[in-house]
């Protein structure tokens, strides 16, 4: 299974933000999971908390090789998510602060978030926007009580929401996420759906230069395509993602899209590639040092604190931009068992098509509804900035979030159907 993204070492202009995202997640996390469990208060949905790190340490924060600020949001309602979405702590920690570090999907959205997967791509981190922070803030109880009520919720998975800022730099607010896609099944396919066609194409001609681009509604279309759900498996999907779709609707969230990874059964993984890229990235060969938590607890030594101060002048040094380097990583073979207990994610980490005698299909697809912190007023603004900028029409089609969800929820319904209903239908359009 290849994965393609670029390495975060300590030539990548974002290696000392990543290094803290890192750091920090790992404090924070280890210090809420070192308690005992507790029922959640109202408080807890309000609660932040700030820490320094700086490269001596003191009676809070351990040594870090950097000087920065983090912020740790609601610590006991993720906690808690985490534990609703089955995750088991200590491997929550271990994927996110492994000493192999990140991968970066640079910017792929036109809102500036940046990605990070966790080295074992099973998480990613992105960075949200201020407006998305507040926003996921204050709608945090709903999203607590739905996901409590629909653990097969389709919507994403928070895991964490936390803040760094480096001496001098701004203030980045992330959020910790499950990644839709399987570490060890090539995606032959993606797509982002809306529901909408407006400026939903991706140009096919493109499409050769780069054969995993995500494509959209228009290109789903052109190519006749559907989600081949038997009886059964469309009447869970639908209702799910009509029960999701009318809380966001509740909270005024729009843009959001149906996120769909195709996985083709009969072509599989691409098994060449795989031998290749063993040969091409030796695990451990050139990952990072990162102090063991034993090693943090310790006051360093004058050698250490030189060493550290040394490294920190360098990387200042090496925060230009540097060419890109693409990496690609070995990943399992096989899933663990966690996600089976979901519905939607229990067909290898998947949801597989189906027959109309719901027999299963010859396709896995990996999906969910992504992009959902997005409030109507912020559309509205940014849809009001280019048209004073442009003076044209806008750019944006934005329509209120109740016709914004029933337009996704048709658009999707109506592209939920087994290969042999969408053939019947074909004949008898011919007949009439
Ligand atoms: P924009 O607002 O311009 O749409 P954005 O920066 O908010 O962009 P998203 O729409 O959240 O970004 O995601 C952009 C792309 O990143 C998706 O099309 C998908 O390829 C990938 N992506 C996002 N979330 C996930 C996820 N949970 N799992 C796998 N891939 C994801
Ligand atoms: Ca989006
Ligand atoms: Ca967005």
């Amino acid at each position: 299974r290849v994965v393609v993204g670029t390495k975060v070492d300590q030539n990548h202009v974002n290696w000392v933000t990543a290094y803290n995202m890192l750091t920090g997640i790992r404090f924070t996390v280890s210090r809420t999971n070192a308690k005992m469990d507790r029922e959640l208060t109202d408080a807890d949905f309000d609660a932040k908390h700030k820490f320094s790190f700086d490269i001596t340490g003191n009676e809070l924060t351990p040594s870090a090789k950097y000087d920065f600020k983090f912020k740790d949001y609601a610590p006991w309602v993720f906690r808690h998510l985490r534990g609703i979405f089955k995750l088991d702590p200590a491997d929550y920690l271990v994927s996110l602060t492994s000493k192999y570090i990140l991968s970066e999907l640079g910017s792929p959205g036109k809102s500036g978030s940046f990605f990070y997967f966790s080295r074992d791509y099973k998480y990613i981190i992105k960075t949200i926007h201020h407006a998305e922070h507040k926003f996921l803030r204050k709608i945090l109880k709903d999203y607590y009580n739905h996901v409590q009520e629909n653990p097969n919720t389709l919507l994403s998975q928070f895991y964490g929401l936390h803040r760094v800022k480096i001496p001098y730099g701004r203030k980045i607010h992330f959020v910790v996420m499950n990644n839709l896609f399987p570490p060890h099944r090539d995606i032959h396919r993606t797509f982002d759906l809306k529901g909408s066609t407006i400026g939903r194409d991706f140009r096919e001609e493109d499409l050769e230069k780069n054969p995993r681009a995500t494509l959209k509604d228009l290109n789903w279309l052109r190519r006749d395509l559907h989600l081949e759900l038997g009886p059964t498996k469309k009447e869970a999907f639908i209702e799910q993602m009509r029960k999701d779709v009318k809380l966001m609707q509740k909270l005024h969230i729009m843009d959001y899209s149906m996120l769909i990874g195709i996985h083709d059964l009969e072509k599989g993984n691409e098994e060449n590639l795989r031998e290749k890229t063993l040969k091409v990235f030796q695990p451990g060969g050139e990952a990072a040092e990162e102090p063991q938590p034993n090693q943090l607890m310790r006051t360093p030594s004058k050698l250490e604190t030189a060493r550290k101060a040394r490294e920190l002048r360098q990387s200042v040094k090496t925060q230009k931009p540097v060419p890109m380097e693409q990496t690609s990583a070995r990943m399992p073979d096989e899933l663990e068992d966690s996600k089976k207990n979901f519905f939607f994610y229990s067909d290898d980490g998947g949801f597989q098509a189906t027959h109309e005698d719901d027999r299963p299909g010859e396709e896995i697809y990996y999906l969910g509804i992504i992009d959902c912190l997005t409030h109507y007023s912020l559309i509205k603004r940014m849809e009001h900035f280019f048209k004073g900028l442009a003076n044209t029409e806008s750019q944006i089609s934005a329509i209120p979030p109740e016709r914004y969800g029933d337009r996704f929820l048709k658009f999707i319904t109506g592209v939920t159907k087994t290969k042999e209903a969408a053939e019947r239908e074909k004949a008898e359009a011919v007949l009439h």
